[in-house]
């Protein structure tokens, strides 16, 4: 593909950048894209193994897989729908249980491995002619000309087959978008200043085997140092393995992390108060220091943030990925609405117009997350009474769950 004039180029090929560069191109066929990512060409990870990273995403979040075309392959490979949510404090009696019947849906959303959506995205870019997928391009510097981004890459790979310096790369784009995590090239280059805060804690993730099967429930347990999640995996050959989210003080953290297997299984359990009876056994632990992100501005001359390079959040609530899609379904319908008036899509009001839509979900979101942690992590009694009543009262109050769920779910 002619890399000169594109319309659109999307930088970073996470689910983010990828959701949003299928959308676009779904939409817009006579258009052209390329979607750049600094990482080189990997094969698609076989499905015998479950992967640890995983997401909850929304009825939202599948609905725009949906219409992108890449449902059909994350179902097909392996989605846990789960029905029910249960969450209470390990330190009081306070405690809540979500059900999909609470809202008359038949569940309350899927827990699916990033490499399965992220493998699905990719075949069905694939297949779209006018969208160019291109590898091993780092985002270094760009200069705008003309109404044209030019976008460099760094530009000192070294060819493999003859051991030569590469040139840099340069790709023209009338509009681009940023969607390259939360270390944004894009959002440097547009000297963007972030909001940053330092959760002083550590999301350490793995798969257990349980002895219980999770019957199709996400169960989050919130303690003083962080909460601990099992969140339901679906197929082979059991319903006993869950994907573990375990957010914990750094100290502790670190703690667990030197543990062996065996003794951190043990630990787990326990912290887990055995509700899915003995865990088995648990995979290798990634470790991943959280921080709560906000951009200040999500777009510049031409150019415009998605995802995490706009805002990243606490996975408590499991929202991180929902926002960036919905960043992702905003802008293709801010897009469209300009192509629809005859106006550029780069134009700043597009631009801004897509901002204004977005940032008030995302900061909301945000906010309640720090709140959340704050409110959980608090050891002082009358926190304590706060939190165990206010759990208690949502249990007890049909009405009060509907809200809530519907809200997580952004139906
Ligand atoms: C432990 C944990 C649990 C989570 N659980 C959930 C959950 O249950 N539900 C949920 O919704 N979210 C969850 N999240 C959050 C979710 O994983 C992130 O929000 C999501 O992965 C962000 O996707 P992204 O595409 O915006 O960014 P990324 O996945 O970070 O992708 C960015 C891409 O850009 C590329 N890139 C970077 N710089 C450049 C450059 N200069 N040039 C070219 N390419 C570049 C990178 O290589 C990468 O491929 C969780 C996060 C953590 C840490």
């Amino acid at each position: 593909m002619n890399r000169h004039r594109l319309d659109f180029a999307i930088v970073g090929a996470g689910m983010v950048g990828m959701a949003q560069t299928a959308l676009l191109a779904v939409r817009h066929p006579g258009m052209r894209l390329a979607l750049l990512e600094s990482a080189p060409e990997t094969a698609p990870k076989p499905a015998q193994h479950y992967e640890s990273r995983v997401v909850a995403l929304t009825q939202a979040s599948r609905e725009l897989l949906e219409e992108v075309g890449a449902w059909g392959e994350i179902a097909a490979a392996r989605a846990c729908p789960y029905v029910e949510m249960r969450v209470w404090d390990a330190d009081g009696t306070g405690s809540v249980r979500f059900t999909s019947r609470d809202v008359q849906l038949p569940n309350l959303g899927h827990i699916v491995e990033n490499t399965v959506i992220v493998n699905a995205l990719r075949s069905r870019l694939e297949a779209l002619p006018n969208v160019e997928l291109v590898n091993g391009f780092c985002l270094e510097s760009w200069w705008r000309d003309c109404g044209l981004w030019h976008l460099q890459s760094r530009g000192d790979q070294v060819n493999a087959l003859e051991g030569l310096r590469e040139q840099p790369e340069i790709v023209r784009t009338r509009l681009l978008v940023g969607a390259d995590g939360v270390r944004s090239r894009v959002r440097d280059l547009l000297h963007i200043r972030c909001q940053d805060t330092d959760y002083h804690q550590t999301a350490l993730v793995c798969v257990a085997r349980c002895e219980k099967p999770h019957r199709h429930t996400a169960w989050q347990c919130f303690l003083k140092t962080g909460p601990l999640a099992f969140l339901p995996l679906a197929g082979l050959g059991d319903d006993n393995h869950c994907a573990v989210v375990w957010s914990a003080d750094n100290e502790l953290a670190r703690e667990l992390l030197m543990l062996d297997d065996r003794a951190f299984a043990l630990n787990l359990e326990k912290t887990f108060e055995s509700r899915l009876g003995k865990v088995e056994s648990v995979t290798e632990r990634l470790s991943f220091p959280l921080r709560a992100r906000h951009a200040e501005r999500y777009q510049g001359p031409g150019a415009v943030l998605v995802g995490d390079a706009a805002h990243s959040i606490h996975p408590l609530a499991g929202q991180g990925v929902n926002l960036g899609l919905q960043d992702v379904r905003v802008l293709g319908d801010e897009i469209d609405r300009a192509l629809s008036r005859g106006l550029e899509p780069a134009h700043p009001s597009v631009l801004a117009r897509y901002e204004r839509r977005r940032r008030g979900d995302n900061a909301a979101t945000l906010k309640a997350m720090s709140a959340f942690k704050s409110l959980f992590g608090a050891g002082q009694l009358h926190w304590r009474w706060l939190r165990n009543t206010g759990l208690n009262m949502v249990d007890a109050s049909p009405m009060l769950k509907k809200r809530i769920i519907l809200r997580a779910m952004a139906v």
